[in-house]
């Protein structure tokens, strides 16, 4: 991916996610249409089959997914570490009877 392209917060990875996605599902369905040989027939396209776009689309899915899913893990373990300081804090403050 072209560094101008990289989704830089959630809201743009998981846009990226969707967008891969749909050109998975279409990359499938013309593989159901036209078989693991076929191509775009139109003048000027290129003559990547769809078994070569497929894989593609595939790749550039699981690069979407890898990038979601390592904000999620960040975001959901500074989550749990916020929740487990302040666990920690009460814990403390009823030891020293200051609560
Ligand atoms: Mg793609």
């Amino acid at each position: 991916m072209k560094p101008q392209y990289e989704p830089k917060n959630m809201q743009q990875r998981l846009g990226y996610l969707v967008e891969e996605c749909g050109e998975v599902l279409a990359a499938a369905g013309k593989t159901i249409r036209w078989g693991l040989d076929g191509f775009n027939p139109e003048p000027g396209a290129s003559r990547e089959t769809n078994a070569e776009w497929l894989l593609r689309e595939i790749q550039d899915l699981k690069g979407a997914i890898s990038r979601i899913e390592t904000y999620l893990r960040e975001h959901v373990g500074l989550e749990a570490d916020a929740w487990r300081r302040e666990a920690l804090d009460e814990a403390e403050r009823v030891r020293k009877g200051t609560r």
